[in-house]
């Protein structure tokens, strides 16, 4: 009876661990998906107009984004952000952008 019980409560601490263990394995998976997809649609993202020098992309900390990053211009009137090439008005009267 008493090694019957110990069996049991061993049985349940694996079951325990088993699943404890395998949670923290997928939430690691996940994590490094996303990561990886991460980096996989950044890299999409900076393939357009690319020369054919490499880019280093990792060393860029706190560093101002420069070249594919465009120019933002705040709208007087609205006080929207919008991108100075191919800004859109907002539709308010003052709005200095057409379109
Ligand atoms: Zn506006």
């Amino acid at each position: 009876m008493f090694g019957f019980s110990i069996q049991k409560l061993l049985f349940t601490v694996a079951v325990i661990a088993a699943v404890w263990y395998g949670f923290k394995w997928v939430g690691r998976m996940k994590k490094v998906r996303e990561r990886e997809a991460r980096e996989r649609l950044r890299r999409q993202a900076g393939n357009g107009g690319g020369g054919g020098t490499g880019e280093s992309g990792e060393s860029g900390a706190g560093g101002s984004v420069s070249g594919v990053a465009e120019e933002m211009v705040e709208c007087p009137a609205c006080g929207a952000f919008v991108a100075a090439t191919g800004a859109k008005s907002c539709g308010k009267e003052e709005c200095p952008f057409l379109g």
